[in-house]
């Protein structure tokens, strides 16, 4: 069997990764993995914080991620020969004021109904963990179940790997010639399949010095303005982020530095001697219940294989029986989709990598993804 995948951000080399270590052939096509929004994550493995109301089917997804990522992360590192920075220590949840303490303590009790390990912490008990957050801080919570890696070193190792490439753009799937297509081009899957997905920009800055101010991620929440700050081992902080609804635009403004600085100095005061390293922002690939699609594109009744017409530009695309649309009368090739992971692409990649290679070799698998079904939004 060959696999051509679409995209070749961290959803589309984790699978990519995953077939080949299943013995298949694959070639990930892609013109430009410098516009991945993996690059721009700050890599926060985060299945405790990033729970929200009514998102239960998605926390579980991201907890059987995260069961994964240790393992995921030991094998990537011994199969390329990289580091990827993947850190244990866990995060903290801070407060400054006592209404965003009230806002804590009222995810923490969610937290805790939904089974995740969260431990309330004083101010002083997060400032013994952490001596440089401002003395007015509150109060907050230990996560110690939420881990972080470093994208951009996750991503250059899952590139080393002996994976075909291609720098084709895909903007009509029937160019791909192999017998199973993965769509996993981000926020491009939209045009490609008329799935709903939407880019929400996220701008974020990566400040450095000479060494880490902290040591956990911090998760903070300061007059009502939120903000994190991911340390990482050579002095980087990051600094994150803006969601924006604004469509395909990618400019930094000076309002998104200052929504996100000015949390930021109020919980960690120490950041205004940070170097302003980089500031950037990405496409997060957004569905409107916030959770990935995974899984065949439906089809029309009676048809086995789809072959999908690209959408023009701002047109979404439709599936049709192959015998409408190949015209060359070869069989059709089953497509696959894995898109949408939104603010938890790095955390979802090695459960949507083992998903995807299970449907693309066998058809099936025993993790439960009905609830992400492409069908859900037909
Ligand atoms: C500011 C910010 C912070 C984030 N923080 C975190 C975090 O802490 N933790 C976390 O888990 N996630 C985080 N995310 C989310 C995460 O980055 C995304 O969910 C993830 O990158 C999605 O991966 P992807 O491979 O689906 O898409 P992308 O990373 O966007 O990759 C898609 C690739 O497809 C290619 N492509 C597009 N169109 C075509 C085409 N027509 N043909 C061929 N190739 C094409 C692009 O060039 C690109 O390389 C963050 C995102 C942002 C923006």
């Amino acid at each position: 069997m060959s696999v051509g995948i679409v995209g070749g951000g961290v959803i589309g080399l984790a699978c990519a990764w995953e077939l080949l270590r299943r013995g298949e052939r694959v070639t990930v096509h892609d013109p430009d993995p410098g516009r991945s929004a993996g690059l721009v994550a700050a890599g926060m493995l985060a299945p405790t914080a990033e729970a929200n109301y009514g998102e239960e089917a998605l926390q579980a997804l991201m907890l059987e991620s995260m069961r994964r990522w240790p393992a995921f992360a030991a094998e990537l590192e011994a199969a390329s020969g990289m580091r990827i920075g993947y850190r244990t220590e866990g995060s903290l949840l801070v407060a400054l004021t006592d209404d965003d303490h009230a806002e804590v303590l009222r995810l923490v009790d969610y937290y805790r109904r939904a089974g995740t390990p969260i431990e309330p912490l004083t101010g002083r008990q997060l400032r013994e963990l952490e001596p440089m957050l401002s003395p007015r801080v509150r109060g907050g919570a230990f996560a110690p179940g939420d881990h972080q890696v470093d994208p951009r070193l996750v991503l250059r190792a899952l590139r080393s790997l002996p994976i075909r490439f291609e720098s084709t753009s895909i903007d009509d799937l029937s160019a791909v010639r192999d017998d199973v297509i993965i769509v996993a081009n981000g926020v491009g899957a939209a045009r490609l399949t008329g799935l709903p997905v939407r880019p929400v920009k996220g701008q974020l800055l990566r400040l450095r010095g000479a060494e880490s101010l902290v040591r956990h991620v911090i998760r903070g929440v300061a007059l009502g303005r939120h903000v994190y700050l991911v340390p990482r081992a050579d002095g980087e902080l990051v600094v994150g982020a803006t969601e924006e609804e604004r469509g395909a635009d990618t400019t930094v403004t000076a309002g998104g530095v200052l929504d996100l600085l000015r949390p930021a100095a109020d919980l960690l005061p120490g950041v205004v001697e940070l170097a302003l390293a980089e500031t950037l922002a990405g496409l997060r690939p957004g569905t409107p219940d916030n959770a990935p699609v995974l899984g065949p594109l439906p089809l029309p009744s009676g048809v086995d294989h789809a072959v999908v017409v690209p959408g023009k530009p701002g047109h979404s695309g439709s599936v049709v029986a192959p015998q409408l649309h190949d015209q060359r009368g070869e069989r059709g090739r089953r497509v696959l989709v894995a898109t949408g992971h939104y603010r938890n692409g790095v955390l979802l990649a090695p459960v949507t990598a083992q998903v995807i290679a299970d449907l693309a070799t066998t058809g099936a698998t025993n993790v439960d993804v009905e609830a992400f079904a492409t069908a859900r939004f037909t």
